[in-house]
């Protein structure tokens, strides 16, 4: 018997949130999901938890070279301390970059990030396009974003895993002697905590 295709298969509708929307229709009348415990996830990791958390791990990195070492070697106690814990992000591992070296991370399986020190990950890091090109020539995805990485500097790219998270400690710009850890974390963007961004040089 012909079978045409001019209908479709899936009787779920094709734009994304609403399958998102008939799914959590699905699940909750199951009852297998709380739809108020949903709205709190969401709600922390689009309104409180964000890169403005790692930011301020990498300026006070800067200020306090015993805080930094800790960071460097063993960070999950002080930042479970510091409440900076939670789902992916149970084992973080901070990559320092340095005269000789360039961090950068990715997934390539998927799309693993430290969520609560970063929130939710950029459109970006997600596609294929960046997990498949940057581990091949890092150095052309990095001219893409804006950083040309001199020839005699190493890019390392630290591939993320479910268990473990990396996140990029930008070198400390020039000109910064003296800031306050709050004026240091405005200079600390997302995508340089990610190694596709350099932190911001401070304006006179
Ligand atoms: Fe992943």
């Amino acid at each position: 018997m012909p079978h045409d295709h001019d209908h479709s298969h899936s009787l779920l509708p094709p734009d994304p949130a609403l399958r998102v929307r008939a799914l959590e229709t699905i699940l909750t009348e199951k009852g297998l999901i709380d739809p108020a415990a949903l709205d709190e996830i969401i709600d922390t990791y689009q309104s409180r938890i964000g890169p403005q958390i790692g930011a301020e791990v990498v300026a006070r990195m800067w200020a306090d070279d015993a805080f930094r070492q800790e960071m460097l070697t063993d960070p999950m106690p002080r930042l479970q301390d510091m409440e900076m814990y939670g789902r992916q992000g149970e084992h973080m591992v901070f990559v320092e970059n340095t005269d000789a070296v360039h961090n950068v991370v990715v997934c390539t399986l998927c799309s693993c990030y430290p969520w609560p020190l970063l929130g939710i990950p950029p459109g970006w890091y997600k596609s294929d396009a960046y997990r498949a090109r940057v581990v091949r020539e890092p150095r052309a995805v990095l001219a893409d974003f804006g950083i040309v990485v001199p020839e005699d500097k190493k890019v390392r790219v630290w591939d993320s895993t479910a268990e473990i998270r990396y996140l990029v400690v930008p070198q400390r710009p020039e000109g910064t002697d003296g800031m306050n850890i709050e004026g240091l974390a405005e200079l600390v963007s997302r995508d340089s905590m990610i190694g596709t961004g350099l932190a911001k040089a401070p304006t006179a």
